[in-house]
């Protein structure tokens, strides 16, 4: 049985992981994948190339990564 609240779902999905089909990666303008929110606050967004290709950067700094 998965124990997950319903409630804790709705508010990670709300303030996280909102990408869309109208999220593009800002490398290429492919569909997002996934939100990279930088130390200060910015974020990228990398579609499922992307993230691939600078994953061994984004795990070098302090990045986290929504998807
Ligand atoms: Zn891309």
């Amino acid at each position: 049985m998965n124990a997950t609240s319903p409630a804790a779902t709705a508010v990670a999905t709300d303030q996280a992981s909102a990408l869309t089909a109208e999220d593009r990666c800002d490398r290429c303008g492919a569909r997002a994948v996934t939100r990279a929110v930088l130390a200060n606050g910015l974020d990228l967004l990398f579609c499922g190339h992307h993230l691939r290709e600078y994953e061994d950067a984004i795990k070098a700094k302090d990045i986290t990564l929504i998807s």
